[in-house]
Order: structure tokens, then C-alpha cells, then sequence
């Protein structure tokens, strides 16, 4: 059994155009030199149109193709900053969890709203109760606001409440998404305010992971993804196994997840190569940094069917 824990599915009209033009010039620097490397017009027309899956199918391909038997799909509401996207954040809401239901075995819809629009915890309750979903993600950089922000509070006790965790990114974002938004200490207030709340903080922080592994430790309402360290474990694998190692050994295996981030990270990097690395972490590891088998169990379904029950 593997459980992907953190996954978009989009087509273009899901964002706004200057969403699309600031990821591929972000991407085309990132990526520099690699066999994917491009303009970022090429990376545009590309990789990115490759990676519009309306009915969610190509997804479960690679799913498939991976052996990962449910990921949890979700939207991200990037209005306040970026502007509006030809497709209503409610409308993209509601395609997700028709997917969710036309594959419930599959998937595991969180919806996804900015907190301040307005209507948000209607709308979060509405999303539960007639369109199933099982979390709700958070994107801080993408909707400019701090996780702590008040309008957020009334749907952190809505979900603390249903015992539904909330997904919330962490780490930089690339300009001029505002990195002050997703520093993992800002969770802190959150954690300690709700402390039946789950926080799936995404990324292990990114760059912050030390930061993360500090407020884990003092909040056991912590868990957290590893989902977009691929192209760190591509070109330094010992050092994404060392960093892995120090959030295992800083908190726990049983709060660390398995996460794709697709469907951008599975372009360059697809979802079974990450699957087979992760697995193969008891066999290869490093000298440094080993992991059990019982670890990798952990992070690739058990920790998720626990939060997801
Ligand atoms: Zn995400």
C-alpha cells in the first residue's frame, strides 16, 4: 500500500496566465542545465500543457505505473495575488471531488479556499458534507496571508472539530510569491491553538527544514510531507537522505509522509522513480543515514491512513 499525501490536478484555466509565465521563468532557471532545461516559453508549451489532466486520468496512470494506491488531490486559490483564474475556485472545488467520487478508492479530495473570501467556511462545510472532502489544503504564499491569520481560525475549529487535517504549504516559493508567509515557525500560534488540529506542514520546509524540525518538536500536532525534495534527492541524494534522517530522528517516522506534489515535480521527476527511491531507502541509504524498512512503511502509507482515518 502507498498513499501519496499531497497532489494537484489542474488544467491551464485553474490559474490566471501571470501563475503560469512566473512558474515556467522559475522553473527554467531551476531546472538549468538538466536534460528538461528550456526557455521558458518551451517549458510553457511543453511540459506545462502536458500537465493539464482534466479528468484526473493520467494521474492515476502514473499511479498506476508507480504502484501508489490513493493520493490526496487538492486546488490552490491564488486569487488575492495573483488574480482571478478563468476557472472559479469553487467550480475548480467541485471538479476535484467528481473525480474523487468518479475514483473513491483513488482519491482523497481536499478542498481549498482563501480563508478571506468571502463565505469561506460555508463553503468548507459545504465541501464536507456534500462533496466529501477530507482536508483542506492552505496555500500562505499563494493567497498572501499568514497561516495564523484570523479568518483562518474559524475553519481550523470547523476541521478540529470533524477531526480533519489541514494541508498547509511551507517553505520559499519563487518571486513574487512572498516567502515570509511559509516559514514554518509561523505555524506555531496554529499548533498551539488547535492541538487536536493535524497540520500536515508540506515540503519539510524546503529550505527551513531545521526551522521545522524545531517547532515539531515542541508541537506533536506536526506531521509533514516530503513531497518537492525530488530534485534534491535527484542531484544530492546523500544530502536528501541526511536531511530526511534529521526530520526522522527530530521528531519521529511516524509524522513523516510520502508526497508526489504533482503534477509539476512528477514531469520532471515521475511518480514510480520517486516511489522506487523511497523504497529502496533500506537497501541504499547512506553511511550517515539509514532507514529501517518499518520507517519507510511508515512514511510511504501507515502515518497517512492513521491521519486520514
Ligand atoms: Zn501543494
Amino acid at each position: 500500500m502507498i498513499i501519496d499525501i499531497h497532489n494537484h490536478i489542474w488544467t491551464r484555466d485553474y490559474m490566471p496566465e501571470t501563475w503560469w509565465k512566473m512558474y515556467s521563468t522559475f522553473f527554467s532557471t531551476y531546472i538549468a542545465g538538466s536534460e528538461h532545461s528550456g526557455t521558458p516559453e518551451e517549458i510553457d508549451r511543453g511540459l506545462f500543457a502536458r500537465s493539464f489532466d482534466p479528468q484526473g486520468l493520467d494521474c492515476l496512470r502514473e499511479m498506476d505505473e508507480a504502484g501508489i494506491d490513493k493520493a490526496v488531490i487538492t486546488a490552490i486559490d491564488g486569487t488575492c495575488v495573483l488574480g482571478q483564474a478563468p476557472k472559479s475556485i469553487e467550480d475548480q472545488n467541485r471538479e476535484l471531488a467528481e473525480m474523487a467520487r468518479s475514483h473513491p478508492d483513488r482519491y482523497i479530495f481536499f478542498c481549498s479556499i482563501d480563508p478571506r473570501a468571502e463565505g469561506s467556511l460555508d463553503f468548507v462545510n459545504r465541501a464536507v458534507e456534500e462533496w466529501g472532502a477530507r482536508g483542506f489544503k492552505l496555500h500562505p504564499n499563494m493567497s498572501g496571508l499568514y497561516p495564523w491569520h484570523e479568518a483562518a481560525y474559524p475553519i481550523y475549529q470547523r476541521l478540529q472539530a470533524l477531526g480533519l487535517p489541514v494541508l498547509v504549504h511551507t517553505g520559499q516559493m519563487f518571486h513574487p510569491l512572498d516567502p515570509k508567509f511559509s516559514e514554518p515557525q509561523e505555524l506555531d500560534r496554529v499548533l498551539a491553538d488547535f492541538p487536536d488540529l493535524t497540520v500536515i506542514a508540506a515540503h519539510l520546509g524546503i529550505a527551513s527544514w531545521r526551522e521545522l524540525i524545531q517547532v515539531a518538536q515542541n508541537r506533536p500536532n506536526l506531521v509533514t510531507d516530503f513531497s518537492a525534495f525530488q530534485h534534491e534527492a535527484h542531484g544530492n541524494y546523500g544530502r536528501f537522505c541526511s536531511v530526511l534522517r534529521r526530520c526522522i530522528d527530530g521528531f519521529g517516522a511516524d509524522r513523516v509522509l510520502f508526497g508526489c506534489d504533482g503534477p509539476v515535480w512528477t514531469l520532471w521527476y515521475t511518480r514510480k522513480w520517486w516511489v522506487d527511491l523511497i523504497r529502496d531507502l533500506p537497501e541504499r541509504g547512506t553511511e550517515k543515514a539509514s532507514f529501517t524498512p518499518e520507517e519507510v512503511d511508515a512514511m510511504l502509507f501507515k502515518n497517512a491512513e492513521r491521519i486520514l482515518s
